[in-house]
């Protein structure tokens, strides 16, 4: 990697400011999912091994730059101590600052001692935070020596912790969790094993045209799933009924197909499909076989299992493999098939590198019980998006160049 990472500050007795990805369900106060807790603690527990002073920050809901008791941080720094104390046994250690900027955060981050862990409430309290303010940038740099980013979902914004605070401090660099991110994307678009995958779902074809686009010259096939897949469809002058159509970009799905055809690359589209007149759990489901007409009165919300086989054959022979985006409404347990095979396909081909990014997509990974077999589960939905997109993050940009 050719940024700085944790491993090359000097971290003994420096008070390093750590931006980490806390945004976490919270439900009456309580924290129901810790998993990203859970997944800074590498880089939580090397700088407390490496004997830093550590101030962690991190944004939770969208207050609007106001403090809202909804979204504090408390609770977290609460389940941090926990979780500190199961693993590494030093869960005493854990302090709060009930804000992130001013003087008392000043005060504990410079009481705070070796080994000592300091929890910043919401950045996002203050609306300087998004507009990536310089003066509250520099309140932020005051409070320590070094900075980390180990929050790679929050990598495409560039806001006050992300990329602000960096111009203030001598050194910046990667946490564990960012660099195991960038190495693992980074590979997968730089330097693929072949055949290249590419699996594209969710809702809209206009999310995701920038990621076709920058894939096209980089895989061998593009699968494409999941309501998006209609709007193709319709340009090879399928008949759709009611499924998904975004009109305005029949033509361009049309130049993206012939694109396609020119490249010689493979581009796959469902063959058969799961429809219904809405998308409900007590909806009447119809399948519609390989060359018929979804009705005009139905919406395609499924993949069918020819489809499923076809993909699946594709996925079984690839080295690399990139997903983002469910096959299907798959959180509508009528339409959850296709995904769920996707994500077993997926998980099946154990000589591939497989990464998986995006909300829905890891959510499928964990429901159908394979995350395990997953080589890499990304934790930013949109900030892998923009990555495969092929564009910079602002938030790894900022970190200092190795010399
Ligand atoms: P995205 O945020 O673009 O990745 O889209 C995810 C959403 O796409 C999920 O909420 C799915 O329910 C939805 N989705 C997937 N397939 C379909 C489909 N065939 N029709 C309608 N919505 C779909």
């Amino acid at each position: 990697m050719s940024k700085l990472t944790i491993r090359d500050l000097d971290l003994a007795g420096k008070r390093v400011f750590v931006r980490v990805d806390f945004n976490v369900p919270l439900k009456d106060g309580v924290v129901t999912d810790d998993t990203r807790i859970r997944e800074t603690l590498p880089s939580i527990e090397y700088a407390l091994r490496h004997g830093a002073r550590l101030i962690l920050a991190s944004h939770l809901g969208r207050p609007k730059g106001k403090p809202n008791p909804m979204m504090s941080l408390k609770p977290v720094a609460e389940r941090l101590r926990m979780l500190l104390d199961r693993e590494l046994a030093r869960g005493e250690n854990v302090g709060f600052s009930p804000d992130c900027v001013g003087p008392e955060a000043e005060e504990v981050a410079t009481q705070l001692e070796k080994g000592q862990t300091l929890l910043l409430e919401n950045l996002r309290f203050h609306a300087e935070e998004e507009a990536n303010n310089e003066h509250f940038s520099r309140q932020l740099a005051n409070l320590a020596d070094f900075y980390v980013n180990d929050a790679f979902g929050t990598a495409h914004r560039a806001h006050a912790s992300t990329v602000g605070i960096t111009k203030f401090l001598p050194k910046s660099a990667a946490g564990l969790l960012m660099e195991k991110e960038l190495q693992y994307l980074g590979k997968a678009l730089e330097h693929p094993e072949h055949p290249f995958v590419a699996i594209l779902g969710g809702a809209k074809v206009s999310d995701k045209i920038g990621v076709i686009r920058h894939l096209m010259n980089k895989v061998d096939s593009i699968i494409i799933g999941g309501g998006m897949a209609y709007t193709f469809l319709k340009a090879q002058g399928h008949e759709i009924g009611k499924s998904l159509l975004e009109a305005d970009k029949v033509d361009l799905a049309r130049q993206l197909l012939a694109e396609a055809k020119k490249r010689n690359l493979k581009l796959l589209l469902p063959v058969d499909h799961v429809a219904a007149v809405k998308p409900a759990i007590s909806a009447v489901v119809q399948q519609i076989g390989q060359g018929q007409p979804i009705p005009a009165d139905k919406m395609a919300l499924d993949i069918g299992p020819k489809t499923i086989e076809l993909f699946s054959d594709e996925i079984s022979r690839a080295r690399t493999i990139v997903w983002n985006g469910p096959m299907g409404v798959f959180e509508v347990s009528p339409f959850a098939k296709g995904t769920f095979a996707i994500a077993h396909a997926v998980a099946e081909n154990a000589g591939a590198t497989s990464i998986v990014g995006g909300g829905d997509s890891v959510a499928a990974v964990h429901a159908a019980g394979v995350a395990d077999k997953i080589t890499h589960i990304s934790t930013g939905g949109g900030a892998s998006l923009e990555f495969l997109e092929g564009k910079k993050l602002p938030g790894v940009e900022a970190l200092t160049d190795k010399r």
